[in-house]
């Protein structure tokens, strides 16, 4: 196909400048200028295009609704053709006459509909352009504009109705605001780092700004871009202003001085969660959620670094996840409290042993989160190698890593080993074991005490353990609980090999010993700690009923809850078998008739903080080697059928106090896991 001469050039050219006063940008960037027009309502997108080509031949990607109507090259047409293709991207061809600088080309169409059904970070590389006057998001990978190069600088114009308005990652370098809503707003950006795409949002914002004072590179400029009735809730935009200036400082100090001139807080039509260089785009009804701005806000925010700072080499994995949660998501909870973190590092945990094996994936294999195990991975298990490599060198050297890093790579793509050089030299040795076992291997080490004895010599106490894990075996420094009668001491241990012996000299004959008890090493737990909860019961494959109730009613309704919840019917026991066999069981009945059961069976009475409450308590009991029981107990028959809904989808909690359908109150139970009893030796 020919494609026509276009008039002559009518944006100037901006001449890329190469020393800029950060980033190591060099003066072969190709760079690429966009005059862009949207008009949301119509759909309709045209933009003309200047790019300075690092080579004569230039091979680019356009969506299929979008087509080149002309092109020149320093005001001379030349031929643009469209390679034959499939797909909603199509590769288009062109070939510069020698000497030429810039090409210029113009281009246009109809873009596709908002469309609420692409709701989910999961599907970003497969969205397409949409538009509509609720909002319109063009993501860089379903080529908007002819992208010149993997890595490139930009300045992008964008126009569009005098009540809309619209946004690119980078510096705003002009705007210009139509005084009634007549007319079209219109803002210049500049981004003069290399980047990696470009990202275009327009929607019905109101728009708020604060600036954050800086030391060096001058005032962040800190805005809201929401819908009305968003501005509208009080004290909403204000709070995400000042919270992201205070995420700004936080990070600021702990890494390096933010990289960017801004950061915008953008509201999405569709619930979704990005962080862009410069902005995050999340879903209206998300930002409205209260815990938000106390998480993923500076989640988001901390990928101005990592990310949008520092580019993720995804063909060796992705790292920038896992060391975004641990510095955002789980310093959050360290913040709250140790027991908070212990939390998120047993979900961790938990979500991994619950991931079928087979289906884990090494660390290093991670590029982005796909599906539940992945993601268990690529966030849980990197966050977790990060928890483990500040304990291993220490807070101060995995500080001075963390800058090193980020010195070094800032606005460069880099890689897990990377990362290992800047922990290595931080840590004044290698860590090139640690960083293997942890990214290379998929799964965890499987770590069990299987002997300890302890012996009295001469006032000393002498503790011997034998420590056997699977092969190969993990190199692990381990911290082990010592349980004195009357105290509990932690120290650690190194371990290497598929059998350890360790001796430990303590200063009394310890009852029992507990490796690892506050979950600080990725590994396979045991079922002892792994907190009971549902869904053991519900993924059971030899489920168990047992009815405490004597009314045919209830027993029906028991019966029909039971069925509902486990994945295959379970089999009938009476309440003698609460205490025979090992497959999970099931107790169901009236609260009297319940507790009738429990005291028979000698079971733990009624938990206190679940008793009276609601019209039904549901709480999961386990004890040693008997079986494990989880019980339903309600006020009449209709509170049990009440359940039938909600119940299945508590799988993840180990208690619940429900008003009618209605979860009033959950839980997970503390597992604390076994204690290993020490014998003595003569
Ligand atoms: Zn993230």
């Amino acid at each position: 196909m020919r494609v026509g001469l276009g008039p002559q050039t009518l944006l100037a050219f901006v001449v890329f400048l190469a020393v800029l006063a950060s980033g190591p940008v060099r003066a072969a960037t190709p760079s690429l200028d966009l005059d862009v027009e949207l008009d949301p309502g119509t759909r309709t997108f045209r933009a003309v295009a200047l790019i300075a080509p690092a080579a004569r031949e230039l091979r680019f990607d356009l969506h299929e609704s979008l087509r080149v109507t002309a092109a020149s090259a320093d005001g001379k047409p030349v031929r643009v053709v469209p390679a034959r293709g499939e797909g909603p991207v199509r590769a288009w061809h062109v070939q510069l006459p020698a000497g030429a600088a810039r090409l210029r080309l113009e281009y246009g169409g109809t873009l596709p509909a908002l469309d609420r059904s692409l709701d989910d970070r999961r599907v970003l590389r497969a969205l397409p352009p949409m538009a509509s006057n609720e909002g319109s998001f063009l993501p860089a990978p379903c080529a908007w504009y002819p992208q010149p190069a993997p890595l490139f600088t930009y300045r992008v114009t964008v126009s569009v109705p005098g009540d809309q308005r619209a946004l690119v990652p980078g510096r705003l370098q002009s705007e210009v605001l139509p005084p009634d809503g007549s007319g079209r707003y219109r803002a210049s950006f500049d981004f003069s780092h290399p980047a990696t795409g470009i990202d275009l949002m327009a929607g019905p914002w109101v728009i708020r700004e604060k600036f954050m004072p800086r030391a060096n590179g001058g005032p962040v400029r800190v805005r809201t871009y929401f819908p009305q009735e968003l501005d509208a809730v009080a004290g909403l935009a204000d709070g995400y202003l000042d919270d992201t200036r205070r995420y700004l400082e936080l990070y600021g100090g702990q890494i390096g001085a933010y990289p960017f001139t801004e950061f915008s807080v953008v509201a999405s039509p569709l619930p979704t969660g990005f962080g862009m260089p410069t902005l995050t785009y999340m879903g209206a009804e998300v930002l409205k959620l209260p815990f938000i701005r106390a998480t993923s806000l500076g989640h988001e925010v901390l990928h101005g670094w990592w990310g949008n700072g520092v580019y993720v080499d995804y063909p060796t994995g992705n790292w920038s996840e896992g060391l975004t949660t641990f510095m955002a998501d789980y310093a959050y909870k360290e913040r709250e409290s140790a027991q908070a973190a212990r939390d998120m590092r047993l979900r961790w945990l938990r979500d991994f042993a619950a991931v079928p094996a087979g289906h884990d994936e090494s660390l290093a294999s991670f590029r982005s989160r796909t599906h539940g195990a992945a993601a268990t991975v690529g966030y849980g298990k990197a966050a977790m190698l990060f928890v483990m490599l500040r304990d291993a060198i220490g807070e101060d050297a995995f500080g001075r890593g963390i800058r090193t890093f980020w010195d070094q790579h800032r606005f460069q793509t880099a890689s897990w080993s990377d990362l290992q050089a800047a922990f290595d030299k931080a840590a004044g040795r290698s860590l090139a074991t640690f960083f293997d076992q942890w990214l290379n291997r998929p799964g965890g080490p499987l770590v069990k005490v299987v002997d300890a004895n302890a012996k009295a010599e001469g006032g000393k106490v002498r503790l011997t353990l034998t420590v056997e894990q699977a092969v190969p075996a993990y190199a692990l420094r381990l911290p082990l609980e010592i349980v004195f009668s009357d105290r509990s001491e932690t120290r650690s241990i190194d371990i290497g090999r598929q059998r350890d012996v360790i001796t430990v000299d303590v200063d009394a004959i310890p009852d029992g010993v507990r490796l690892d008890p506050d979950l600080r090493v990725w590994r396979v737990l045991d079922a002892e700690e792994l907190p009971p909860i549902l869904r053991r019961w519900v993924i059971s494959r030899a489920p168990r009923l047992a009815q405490a109730s004597g009314e045919g009613d209830v027993r029906e309704a028991a019966a029909g809850l039971a069925q509902r919840f486990f994945e295959i019917p379970p089999q009938a026991v009476s309440q003698d078998g609460l205490n025979q066999g090992t497959e999970p069981i099931l107790l169901v009945g009236l609260h009297a008739d319940v507790d009738a059961s429990l005291a028979h069976a000698g079971l733990p009475p009624r938990p206190v903080r679940l008793a009276g409450r609601g019209s039904a308590q549901v709480w999961t009991v386990v004890r040693g080697a008997d079986p494990p029981v989880a019980v339903v107990s309600a006020k009449d028959a209709d509170s049990l059928r009440a359940l039938l809904g909600p119940l299945p989808h508590y799988g993840a909690e180990s208690w619940l106090v429900f008003e009618g359908r209605r979860a009033l109150e959950r839980g997970v139970w503390p597992a604390p896991g076994r204690v290993i009893a020490v014998q003595t030796v003569r």
